[in-house]
C-alpha cells in the first residue's frame, strides 16, 4: 500500500509531498490491492452507478451480500446501507422518532445525530458530555413513552469513548432504545474492530448499531444494524434510504472486500493500535494534553500550530467552529496503520519544537 504521505498543492501552486496526519482512513485500505481489484471488477461488471434507490432497481447481489456481512459482523439479524453516513443518521433517527418522543443526546454528538433528531420533530434533551449521571436525571423526569438515547461511540473531535456500558444500563432501567454511532470506532477500536460497545462488553444491549464506511474502511456510505423488525421498517421509513439513489455497486464491492481484509489480515488493526499508543505516549511525554483519547484520533488542544506544521511538511486538520466551541479549537491528529515509527516520532518532535516556541508545553 501507499505510505501515509499525500501530495498537497500549496498556495504558491506547487505540489509537495506531506506526512498525512489528517485522514480518517485509519487502515489505509483505500489503497489495498484486494480492495482496488474488487472495486475494479465490480465497476466493469455493474457500471459506474445504480441509477435507482435501493427499493426500485438499485439493489444488487453485492449490496445484499454487504448487508449480510454487516449483520454477521455485528451479530444482528439485519443491516441496511445508506449512500452517506450523514444522510443515514437523518433517516434512521427521523424514521424511528416522532413528535411526542424524547431523544437524549450527548452534548458532543456528531452534527448528523442532532440534525436527524431535529428532523424527527421529537423533543431533544442534550445531556452533559460523558455524564451518564446527568442523563439519568433527565430520564427520571421524562414522561414520554418513546425514548431514544443516542451517542457517538468514539467522539470525533476528541477520540474519547462513550460510557456505553452505563448507557446500556440506563436504557434498560428507563425503558429506552439505545443507538450508538461508532463511525470512528468500527474496524478501529476493540477486538476485531468491533467497536466501543463491544469493547465494554455490551454489544447485545445496543438496539441500533450505526456506522460509516468513510473512516477506517476508507470509502463512503453509512449503515445501521439491528433487529429485523427495526431494519425492515427503516428500509421503507428511513427517507434518506428510500428516496435516495443507492451506493454504486463498485463501492459496495470495495467495502465488502475491506471488511474481509480486516478479518483475514489482523496486522492492520494491530499496527493501528501500536501506532496510536506510541504517538499518544510520545505527545504526552512531551507535555501535550491529549484529552481522553483512546482511539486513532488524538486531539491537541491548540489550533495555532496547524500552519507551522504545514510549513514543516505535516498535514493536519483543525477542529474549530462549528464542530467545536471556538474556545476549544484544536489540532486533530489522525494516526494510521501505515505510519512508520519514524514518521510519528518526527511529527511528535516537530510538535514539541513548535509547542516550546509558543510556550504551551
Ligand atoms: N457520524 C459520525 C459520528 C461521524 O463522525 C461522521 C463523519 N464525520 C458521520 C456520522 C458522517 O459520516 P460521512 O462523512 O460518511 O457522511
Amino acid at each position: 500500500g501507499v505510505k501515509p504521505v499525500t501530495r498537497v498543492r500549496t498556495p504558491d501552486g506547487t505540489a509537495r509531498p506531506m506526512l498525512m496526519l489528517g485522514s480518517n482512513s485509519f487502515l489505509n485500505l483505500n489503497y489495498h490491492p484486494r480492495v482496488l481489484e474488487a472495486e475494479r471488477r465490480a465497476l466493469e461488471r455493474y457500471g459506474a452507478g445504480c441509477g435507482s434507490p435501493p427499493l426500485y432497481a438499485g439493489t444488487s447481489n453485492l449490496h445484499r451480500e454487504l448487508e449480510m456481512e454487516l449483520a454477521r459482523f455485528f451479530g444482528t439479524e439485519s443491516a441496511l446501507i445508506f449512500p452517506a453516513g450523514y444522510s443515514g443518521n437523518l433517516g434512521v433517527i427521523s424514521g424511528i422518532c416522532r413528535p411526542g418522543d424524547v431523544i437524549f443526546c450527548d452534548a458532543s454528538n456528531h452534527a448528523s445525530l442532532f440534525d436527524g433528531a431535529r428532523l424527527s420533530g421529537a423533543e431533544i434533551k442534550p445531556y452533559l458530555h460523558l455524564r451518564p449521571d446527568h442523563l439519568e436525571r433527565e430520564l427520571k423526569h421524562c414522561t414520554a413513552s418513546g425514548r431514544l438515547i443516542v451517542s457517538d461511540g468514539v467522539f470525533s473531535m476528541e477520540g474519547s469513548l462513550a460510557p456505553v456500558a452505563e448507557l446500556a444500563e440506563l436504557k434498560e432501567r428507563y425503558n429506552a432504545l439505545l443507538m450508538i454511532d461508532d463511525a470512528h470506532g468500527f474496524w478501529a477500536v476493540g477486538e476485531k474492530g468491533l467497536g466501543t460497545a463491544s469493547l465494554f462488553g455490551v454489544r447485545d444491549k445496543v438496539d441500533i448499531h450505526y456506522g460509516t464506511f468513510s473512516k477506517a474502511l476508507g470509502s463512503v456510505g453509512g449503515f445501521c444494524a439491528g433487529r429485523s423488525e427495526v431494519i425492515d421498517y427503516l428500509r421503507y421509513y428511513a427517507r434518506s434510504a428510500f428516496f435516495s439513489s443507492a451506493l454504486p455497486v463498485s463501492v459496495a464491492a470495495a467495502v465488502l472486500e475491506s471488511i474481509r481484509v480486516v478479518r483475514e489480515e489482523p496486522e492492520h488493526l494491530a499496527n493501528l493500535k501500536r501506532n496510536r499508543d506510541f504517538f499518544q505516549h510520545e505527545l504526552e511525554r512531551r507535555g501535550f494534553n491529549t484529552l481522553n483519547s483512546r482511539s486513532a484520533i488524538i486531539p491537541v488542544l491548540i489550533g495555532q500550530l496547524q500552519m507551522s506544521l504545514f510549513a514543516a511538511g505535516i498535514f493536519t486538520n483543525i477542529g474549530t467552529t462549528p464542530a467545536v466551541n471556538a474556545s476549544k479549537c484544536r489540532l486533530r491528529l489522525n494516526v494510521m496503520t501505515t505510519h512508520t515509527t519514524e514518521q510519528l516520532a518526527f511529527a511528535a518532535d516537530k510538535l514539541e519544537e513548535l509547542g516550546k516556541k509558543l510556550e504551551i508545553i
